[in-house]
């Protein structure tokens, strides 16, 4: 029997716990908030996208950085795995649209109440209030961990999954890319992820709190298309966020800081240009002896309208059957390619995961031990690892947490 520590009660460390206490070891689990898994509690806003029920292949394919790392984690502690053990630890699940799984009861709650009996039942002692300060290394070897006041806890074996740098107030707040820094181990640069994008364009904030369903947005540089896909988004007082632009700004966060991109939004994505034509001769047809600004309510959502009539160029109090076919052009190009510049992304505080972290080719992938200093483990966010929505990042947390936790011999 060993005597383990693991900073963070997050999900990676939560598990990692779990793991560790299950093989026999005398576990703490270190947290410095008042309670464990803050940031579990407002994943999936609230309800907690625990996993993915996809097979492997999409696990892997959902991962954007470093996957290959992933492979023995993955395959260690799968998503089938993951929904077993909350089922049997009496977290009924469901499985929604993209194959997201969440507790059947919607709450986030329920997921960490679960995880916390199981501490319990393992035996992990959990501290709270507990901010590990630095970590205590000699000869290559990690002996333990110092607290904020000064206390010494020593240790056979330290578990850092500490998290990463957004959302703050949550507790992620950076440490462990320190911590790992001090025992020599490289840190990529980090950067905010699967966050919104700031837009160059005033108009979006006209419409800010408007969600769009089923558009098809394309992001392009230049020619290239960076971002393609149908989905959800949302217009905000600064630019734009939901699903399909927090996964594009994993996408092309990279290229955005070499200069602005243009993000195009398919309204209309079921309908060919030919199919809008016609539907817009049919409506212009049926309200032919009205304003322009009023013959567009059927076809766009009252907050969009103010902003695409002025964006046609078309003036307001014209009849529509005085529209020209040019005209009708532009309105039916909008439609299909509204335009949107993308200037930047938000910072960390509204990012829902951090890209970058302590460097993998470093950290023993079938172990999740350092390959620097022995008797470290890390696990979670920490890592230089991320993956898009979904319900993949926990997946990296739970399949990583319980390696580490399960390779202490
Ligand atoms: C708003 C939001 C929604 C999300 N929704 C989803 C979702 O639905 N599905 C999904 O898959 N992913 C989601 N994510 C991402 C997911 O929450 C993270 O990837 C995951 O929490 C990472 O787990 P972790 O255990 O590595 O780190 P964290 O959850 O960040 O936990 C790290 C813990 O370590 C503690 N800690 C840090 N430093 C110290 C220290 N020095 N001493 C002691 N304790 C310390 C922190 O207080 C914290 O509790 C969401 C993220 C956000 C912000």
């Amino acid at each position: 029997m060993k005597k383990v520590i693991v900073i963070g009660g997050g999900p990676a460390g939560m598990f990692a716990a779990l793991a560790a206490a299950q093989n026999g070891h005398s576990v703490s689990l270190l947290e410095k908030n008042e309670k464990l898994g803050k940031k579990l509690y407002i994943t999936g806003k609230g309800r907690c996208n625990i996993t993915n029920a996809g097979d492997v292949d999409t696990l892997f394919e959902n991962v954007m950085t470093n996957r290959k790392f992933l492979y023995s984690a993955f395959y260690a502690y799968d998503n089938q795995r993951v929904i077993d053990f909350f089922e049997t630890h009496g977290v009924r699940t469901k499985i929604e649209r993209g194959n997201r799984v969440f507790p059947y009861s919607d709450h986030s709650s329920d997921v960490i109440a679960a995880l916390k009996r199981a501490l319990v039942n393992a035996g992990v002692n959990i501290h709270l209030h507990t901010c590990v300060k630095e970590l205590l290394v000699e000869d290559l070897r990690c002996r333990g961990a110092v607290l904020e006041d000064g206390t010494k806890e020593m240790a056979d074996a330290v578990i850092l999954a500490t998290g990463g740098f957004s959302y703050q107030s949550t507790g992620s707040t950076g440490d462990g890319y320190r911590f790992a820094r001090a025992c020599g181990h490289q840190v990529t640069e980090i950067e905010p992820a699967l966050v919104p994008f700031n837009v160059k364009e005033t108009y979006v904030t006209e419409m800010q709190g408007l969600a769009l369903k089923n558009v098809r947005v394309t992001i392009r540089q230049e020619k290239k298309i960076l971002f393609e896909d149908f989905g959800e988004m949302l217009f905000t007082h600064f630019g734009v966020s939901g699903p399909l632009c927090l996964s594009a700004s994993s996408k092309v966060g990279k290229e955005l800081k070499k200069g602005d991109l243009d993000m195009r939004i398919d309204l209309k994505p079921a309908l060919t240009e030919e199919q809008l034509d016609h539907r817009l001769l049919r409506d212009f047809e049926e309200n032919q002896n009205k304003q322009f600004k009023n013959a567009l309510q059927g076809l766009l959502p009252a907050k969009m309208l103010p902003v695409v009539i002025e964006l046609s160029d078309i003036f307001t109090d014209k009849k529509v059957n005085e529209i020209t076919k040019e005209e009708r052009n532009r309105l039916l190009h909008l439609l299909k390619q509204f335009p949107v510049t993308l200037t930047g992304l938000r910072d960390f505080n509204e990012a829902i995961i951090t890209k970058g972290g302590v460097v993998v080719k470093e950290v023993n992938p079938a172990t999740m031990e350092s390959k620097l200093v022995s008797g470290l483990y890390f696990a979670g966010e920490v890592l230089d690892l991320d993956a898009l929505t979904g319900g993949f990042n926990l997946q990296i947390a739970w399949s990583t947490g319980y390696l580490a936790g399960d390779s202490i011999v």
